[in-house]
């Protein structure tokens, strides 16, 4: 029976905390998982203490992996090669992505071997690894149930079964797979299941097939947060506004609130976009309710693009689209900001938190960090260049999309083609693009960097730049060579030259390292740039590529 969901008290705040074996401890901080996101700290301790079985409630992005990896790597026994935990997943993506989290978990585990099997792909590679003695399997429902008629999978030993994102098995219509896999598994075994939701199906499946299962539900508050990346700008307190004004620039499109503490503050920064030509309006206790309803209609109705508001105020405004929340200042209490950054990301949208920040802030910053269980990453305040580069192709964006309406504008055609008729087609767009770039020009001529380039944001300091592993949705299949793509990287020109590190090229994708700090850009740039004419999907993978030839590229830039 599935009980009713209670919410335990964290019990441990930091990952070393967590009774776990050194080689795992060490995997864990070289992977940066200084805290437990919630679903760790309320998974981890419990299955290192427990063999009963477990339902947790937690989508994709909440850290759920480690949750159940740490413990089960815990457990395996490096004695004996054979299957001991079965990991099953909806896709093949999935698979790889669990498969890639259990090769970083296990860098100091080096007598644990894992699998990944799935359809789509030669079983050959797949039957081999089983046959090398792999404890850990992760697995589509389709392929292992091919691979256990075959009798190429082996379940005797198995010990602990794990079912992650069991909603989405079932909607992609596995359950016939599933029974059958989990009638061929050992009763004397350990379950775990793992749901982004709790539909009735998810329910008969646990029914059915859990005993008594531990029940673990993360806080509301925290779902979606996989959806919210975080970054944070360090500035000088003075330069605050600038750098606001700045990343308004650099996303043409925004659609956002920026929090302050005041009503005076507020009030004034509204005041100063508006002056500065932004379609903001401020939103505080100040306001009488006509005046409040009215700032909130518009801005529901996005005439207002960018809301200047406080916590207290905004709390009344449920707006489900929001493509930015900027804390202009930190708030008071961590979990403060964990409400506000939860106003975007919703329904299933990406969302960006971005906090402009100045020196004395970092140890606040700190806290909000191990509170929300995630980095949120140091980025630069966009320079001058990048955002009128990103106006610009903003601006030819709208002249590419906009409708004529041939009816009304011919009458006036004649005389206006017969006026410019003395320029060239190059001049003419030169002036075109002139109106309504200037300003932008004028405005960023000569002006500098505005970052407080500190330890503390040391990743702005191209000597000590990170790489991160990105996924981008084109492959072998595209006929993409390597020098292809860093040349189409350098054309983004996300910055005047970006490092680029290994590139690994598969059927329908490939990972590529790049220079951390323009993750950021990167995301939102790469989308946008087609690729021999193909749309390009652009995601971070946590995981870095193996380091055996690092800077295989470096010095090998095309421009
Ligand atoms: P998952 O929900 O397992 O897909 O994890 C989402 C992302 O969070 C992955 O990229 C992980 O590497 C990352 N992650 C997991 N646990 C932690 C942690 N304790 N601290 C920081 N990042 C984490």
């Amino acid at each position: 029976m599935v009980t009713k969901f209670k919410e335990k008290e964290s019990i441990v705040t930091k990952f070393i905390d967590l009774i776990l074996p050194e080689p795992l401890l060490r995997a864990a901080a070289e992977l940066k998982y200084y805290n437990p996101t919630p679903i760790q700290e309320l998974c981890i301790p419990w299955l290192l203490e427990n063999a009963g079985d477990l339902i947790a409630v937690a989508q994709t992005g909440t850290g759920k992996t480690a949750a159940f990896g740490f413990p089960i790597l815990n457990h395996t026994n490096i004695e004996l090669a054979a299957v001991q935990t079965l990991i099953l997943c909806p896709t093949r993506e999935l698979c790889l992505q669990i498969h890639s989290d259990f090769t970083d978990f296990t860098r100091y585990m080096p007598r644990i071997k894992l699998a990944a099997v799935y359809g789509g792909a030669s079983m050959q590679k797949q039957k081999d690894a089983l046959k090398a003695g792999a404890q850990i399997v992760a697995g589509t429902p389709g392929r292992v149930y091919d691979l256990i008629r075959q009798n190429l999978l082996k379940l005797e030993q198995l010990t602990c079964l794990v079912l992650d994102e069991a909603d989405e098995m079932l909607n992609m219509g596995f359950q016939e797979e599933l029974f059958a896999i989990l009638s061929c598994c050992p009763e004397a075994r350990q379950t775990l299941l793992f749901s982004a939701t709790m539909p009735q199906t998810v329910v008969k499946l646990a029914d059915t097939f859990l005993k008594e299962p531990h029940q673990i539900g993360v806080a509301d508050q925290q779902q979606g947060v996989g959806n919210i990346l975080h970054y944070y700008y360090k500035v000088h307190a003075r330069d605050k506004y600038l750098a606001l004004k700045r990343i308004a620039d650099m996303n043409p499109n925004i659609y956002g609130i920026i929090f302050c503490r005041t009503r005076h503050e507020t009030q004034e920064i509204a005041d100063k976009l508006q002056q500065d030509g932004y379609n903001a309006d401020a939103l505080h206790g100040d306001l009488s309710q006509g005046q409040r309803e009215l700032v909130m209609n518009r801005f529901r109705s996005k005439y207002v693009r960018l809301l200047v508001a406080t916590d207290v105020a905004a709390r009344g405004l449920d707006v489900d689209d929001l493509s930015h929340i900027i804390n202009y200042n930190l708030p008071t209490e961590p979990d403060l900001y964990i409400h506000r950054s939860g106003r975007t990301g919703r329904a299933g949208k990406k969302g960006i938190s971005l906090s402009i920040i100045h020196s004395k802030e970092m140890t606040a910053l700190q806290a909000i960090e191990r509170r929300l269980g995630r980095e949120i990453v140091f980025t630069r305040v966009p320079g001058g260049r990048e955002i009128c580069e990103k106006q610009l192709y903003n601006f030819i964006d709208m002249v590419e999309r906009i409708e004529v309406d041939q009816e009304q504008i011919d009458s006036f055609l004649p005389n206006v083609y017969k006026k410019l008729s003395w320029m060239s087609r190059e001049e003419l767009i030169q002036r075109f693009v002139s109106v309504e770039f200037n300003r932008f020009l004028s405005y960023y001529k000569n002006l500098n960097d505005l970052d407080v380039v500190t330890d503390g944001a040391k990743k702005a300091d191209k000597s000590t730049f990170q790489f991160k592993t990105f996924r981008l949705g084109i492959g072998k299949a595209d006929a993409v060579t390597k020098r292809e793509i860093m040349r189409y990287i350098n054309q983004l020109r996300v910055t005047r030259s970006i490092e680029i590190g290994q590139i690994e090229i598969y059927d329908k994708h490939l990972l590529i390292e790049l220079d951390s700090t323009y993750e950021y850009q990167l995301l939102k740039a790469i989308p946008r740039v087609k690729f021999k004419g193909k749309a390009i999907s652009i995601s971070s993978v946590e995981s870095s590529l193996s380091r055996k030839s690092k800077s295989a590229y470096k010095g090998r830039k095309s421009r």
